[in-house]
């Protein structure tokens, strides 16, 4: 490797964040090596990404995909197992990109930050969930914690125009934008019959399916309420949201003095992804740029509380703390999965979340054992109430 290189590991490198990755380490093959990669069901496309890169490094699911995955690809590779396994790779690059979905991308977020090393976080239910742990494990010397989210991206980039101190004093709050997703404007009444295929339609992101219906829910808008408050040690109080349909205002951040910072570039993931590999330098890429040369509307509005309760939900998780965020998640998984699966409704997604969290019992989650006993707790009641 040229030592002017930064290394890369890509977990999760199949699904929607992990292929968008790739295009901008195709274009940028001169700054990053890609070392590693993991991912969970589509074997094939996995051993594609190791042959193109020459891959050296995988990670999968169980010792099944590892016997799958070795007879796909030709070169020599080391192929490891499990959460060990994204573990292992995920201490083991100057770069790590979490692109895994849900909870199962915990291993990588807390291996990379407890190596020392960047993380570029896509994968928000880990933070969320693990927040009382992260803590801890971001004061690794050289560990560094940066968001792929497009709307926490926008925030890190606004918040680099005023020096960092804690609890950012001088911002009254901050402000992420949402779409709104496919049922903004629909009545109570109409979204008794929101189907599978409207869910999926997201009317300005191409996402994995998950991600897609957390936002038709606004669930993945109350996920990054409590991301932000992570991410940037700030009560989530003073996090906003505002429903900005064009999705070009990324994020904004409000300032004790009145004065509001922006982020605004055209919706494409790949931007987000960029800055993240190319801190502190911006990568000369253009996907698209903004037209100012024509006029261009930009709306906002507020959420809609009483349709979508999943936000209120999310305050409410970050009200208690603990492990209350870490069973909103959890719920929320087996829920999304279950409506993915036709078993229930889209309604029943966030009321399935709701009567779950009733069985909540206050935890200030301590320690890793205790984590993976509330995700365990939460899946457990959430699959309960599935069979009622
Ligand atoms: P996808 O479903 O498209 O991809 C998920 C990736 O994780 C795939 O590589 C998948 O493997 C792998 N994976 C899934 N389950 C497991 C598991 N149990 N163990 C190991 N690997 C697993 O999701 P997205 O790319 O849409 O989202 C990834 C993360 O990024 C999520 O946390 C999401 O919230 C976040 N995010 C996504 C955005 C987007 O635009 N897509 C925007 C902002 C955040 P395989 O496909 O091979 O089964
Ligand atoms: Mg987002």
């Amino acid at each position: 490797m040229s030592p002017s290189r930064r290394s890369v590991a890509l977990l999760g490198a199949t699904g929607s964040i992990g292929v968008q990755t790739l295009d901008v380490l195709r274009h940028e093959s001169e700054r990053f090596e890609l070392v590693s990669v993991s991912g969970g069901e589509q074997l094939s496309e996995l051993a594609a990404i190791v042959s193109e890169f020459n891959v050296r490094r995988v990670a999968v699911k169980s010792v099944e995909h590892r016997a799958t995955l070795s007879e796909l690809v030709a070169h020599d590779v080391s192929i490891v197992v499990g959460d060990e396994g994204l573990d292992e790779l995920a201490s083991g690059a100057d770069v790590v990109v979490n692109a895994v979905l849900g909870f199962a991308g915990l291993p990588v977020t807390l291996g990379a930050l407890r190596a020392g090393k960047r993380l570029a976080l896509a994968n928000k239910e880990s933070l969320v969930a693990a927040a009382p742990l992260v803590a801890p494990v971001r004061d690794t010397p050289g560990a560094q914690l940066v968001p792929i989210d497009s709307e926490h991206c926008a925030i890190h980039q606004c918040l680099a125009s005023s020096p960092a101190r804690p609890g950012y004093p001088d911002v009254r709050r901050l402000l992420l934008t949402a779409s709104g997703g496919p049922f903004r404007g629909w009545s109570i009444e109409r979204l008794r019959g929101a189907t599978k295929a409207d869910a999926l339609r997201h009317p300005t992101w191409s996402m994995g399916a998950k991600i897609t219906v957390d936002s038709s829910t606004l669930m993945n808008k109350g996920l990054e309420v409590l991301e932000a408050a992570v991410l940037f040690g700030i009560d989530a109080a003073r996090v906003d949201v505002v429903v900005h349909p064009e999705s070009i205002v990324h994020s904004l951040v409000e300032y004790v003095d009145g004065s509001v910072l922006a982020q605004l570039s055209r919706p494409d993931m790949r931007l987000p992804i960029a800055y993240c590999l190319g801190l502190p330098e911006r990568l000369p890429l253009h996907w698209g740029d903004l037209d100012f040369t024509s006029s261009m509307a930009l709306t906002f509005e507020p959420p809609d509380l009483e349709a979508f309760p999943a936000l209120s939900l999310a305050y409410e998780a970050a009200r208690l703390a603990g492990a209350a965020p870490a069973w909103l998640s959890a719920a929320n998984e087996v829920a999304v999965e279950a409506f993915l699966a036709d078993a229930i409704s889209w309604r029943d997604i966030v009321a399935l979340v709701a009567s779950t969290m009733d069985h909540y019992v206050a935890d200030p989650m301590t320690s890793l054992a205790s984590l993976y006993e509330n995700d365990a707790a939460a899946r457990r009641w959430a699959r309960a109430s599935l069979q009622n």
